[in-house]
């Protein structure tokens, strides 16, 4: 096992054409000597080295603001259909490279194959959908109580942007960013994960190779580096118009609180702790396949994970013994092999979150179910592997408010669709949600002012697995934040509101007489 992982090591390494060690700074070229630190990007397959990346530092990230800032003044003298053309080009070289990019993004943060495929699938979705869009940007238009005078918005982009990512979605989160800021007219400056930095890397030369053929202004760069240092660079810096930030809570909280203090804009998308009602007028089948679905993915480290599941406890002895079922029966192991469901936890540290959550879990009432605990895999032995696990707990907790980024679901049981409720938006995080149902009445209920109090709700599916054609993100601690499809592009813009006019007098508003 272990020898074919190296050899496929080899391969990706040599397919995206990255080196032992990589410049982690893109600013117009490659930057030969970035001045930060070396980073070795880790595996969590089997925990073993891919490749070392030299990091950037104060003083490469001063080269990238002042060339993303020149690369503004040309992009945006561009249409918006110009503009969206070099992403119609970017999204057929990513059609190309989906399968190369995948492995990567497997290999980097431990996605089962498809799931790794799934990420470049969605950066092309948005690609095709940014497309789209750089042909329909549009404001409205307003009746002016003036004679003779128009008044309308207009959406002006905003300048340079960053766009800080996480490990769990190393590259589909910047593309949902970035090619809506693009068309938009924004530049972006990208600063990934440093713990998926290879995946940024490989993303970039694809990217970058399809701007230069094509002659467009170096709009997309790139900085890696700490989130004290280079992410706190950016989100200090008052060149950078918006600060696009997905993170934890915690780190969240930091960028938006610097950012604020300039009045700069943010888009916030931050920790999730999902949840899923399982009523008595559930479809059985249906709902075990989507919870399992929502909790297992991506091993439990998807911000959408299901993380709470609130079961009516009429069902509750006939729903919990499948689903106990499925959990025992789930493949963990690599994830590049077929027929494995769960992958690694991304390193040492999620393996200690995960065992402290479960100790937390006992003291607090909660018995665990099923898994509870850390994994070997044959051939893997210094891969992250870790027990699905399922916790019954008595009542809402101090951890079950919080999110564990691991396969962990916690799980209540339920009276009144009322209680079932208050359940569900008794955490301080406010993401995704779901109920599974065939009643109307239930299902309007949850869909109401006072049922789910987050930004997803899903009826009949799993929290997790959003499309890229609705706005994206959550409410409460999850930041508000919205990126992606709908209307989400105005976060990269600036409005402004124009009246104008066209007479051959100057009537005021409001009848305000003012002769000189
Ligand atoms: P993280 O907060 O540790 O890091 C995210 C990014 O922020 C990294 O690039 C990191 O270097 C940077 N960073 C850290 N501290 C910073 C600071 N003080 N200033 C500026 N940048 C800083 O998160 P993670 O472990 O990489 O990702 C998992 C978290 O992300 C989970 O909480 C998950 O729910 C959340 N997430 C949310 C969404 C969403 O759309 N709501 C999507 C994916 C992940």
């Amino acid at each position: 096992m272990s020898t074919d992982l190296n050899s496929l090591r080899k391969d990706i390494l040599r397919d995206l054409e990255l080196n032992s060690v990589n410049s982690g700074v893109y600013s117009n070229g490659w930057v030969a000597k970035p001045s930060g630190k070396r980073v070795t990007s880790i595996s969590p397959i089997d925990g073993r080295a891919i490749a070392t990346v030299i990091t950037g530092s104060k003083k490469d990230y001063e080269r990238v603001v002042g060339r993303s800032e020149a690369a503004y003044e040309e992009w945006v003298a561009l249409t918006p259909p110009q503009r969206g053309e070099l992403i119609r080009l970017i999204g057929n070289e990513l059609r190309i490279q989906k399968s190369k990019l995948g492995r990567i993004v497997s290999l980097e943060t431990g996605k089962t194959k498809v799931e790794g495929e799934g990420e470049i699938q969605e950066m092309i979705d948005i690609a095709d959908f940014a497309v789209g869009l750089s042909r329909q940007l549009h404001g409205l238009q307003m009746a002016s109580e003036r004679f003779e005078h128009r008044m309308y918005e207009q959406y002006l982009p905003l300048g340079v942007i960053g766009v800080i990512t996480s490990f769990n979605f190393p590259s589909s989160v910047w593309s949902w960013n970035s090619f809506i800021a693009a068309v938009v007219g924004d530049t972006v400056i990208w600063k990934p994960s440093s713990k998926a930095l290879l995946t940024a890397i490989s993303v970039m030369k694809i990217i970058t190779k399809v701007v230069k053929e094509y002659n467009y202004p170096e709009i997309f760069s790139l900085i890696t580096g700490g989130g004290f240092e280079i992410g706190n660079l950016l989100s200090a810096d008052p060149r950078v118009k918006l600060i696009s930030f997905t993170g934890s809570v915690k780190s969240g909280r930091i960028v938006s609180e610097t950012v604020a203090r300039r009045f700069g804009k943010t888009i916030l998308e931050l920790g999730g702790n999902n949840g899923s009602i399982v009523t008595s007028k559930a479809n059985i089948e249906l709902s075990l396949k989507g919870v399992a679905f929502g909790a297992l993915a991506t091993a439990g480290q998807r911000c959408t994970t299901t993380r709470r599941l609130i079961v009516d406890e009429g069902i509750y002895n006939k729903f919990l013994p499948r689903l106990k079922d499925i959990y025992r029966k789930v493949k963990v192991g690599n994830p590049l092999e077929e027929g494995v469901l769960v992958g690694p936890l991304i390193d040492g540290d999620a393996v200690s979150n995960f065992l402290g959550a479960i100790e937390r879990a006992k003291k607090e009432g909660g018995k665990v179910l099923v898994g509870g605990k850390a994994v070997k895999v044959k051939g893997l032995e210094g891969g992250f592997y870790v027990e699905p696990t399922i916790i019954e707990m008595p009542k809402v907790t101090p951890i079950t408010c919080e999110e564990t980024f691991a396969p962990i679901l916690y799980v209540f049981k339920y009276r009144t669709l009322e209680e079932a409720i208050k359940i569900h938006n008794s955490v301080p995080q406010g993401l995704s949600s779901s109920i599974f149902t065939t009643d109307l009445r239930e299902e309007e209920r949850f869909l109401s002012a006072l049922g789910s109090d987050c930004g997803l709700a899903n009826v009949n599916t799993a929290t997790a697995g959003a499309e890229i054609g609705g706005a994206f993100g959550g409410e409460k601690d999850t930041g508000g934040g919205r990126e992606s499809g709908s209307d989400a592009w105005k976060n990269y813009t600036r409005r402004q509101t124009v009246t104008i006019n066209w007479g051959k007098d100057i009537p005021l508003a409001q009848g305000v007489r003012f002769e000189v």
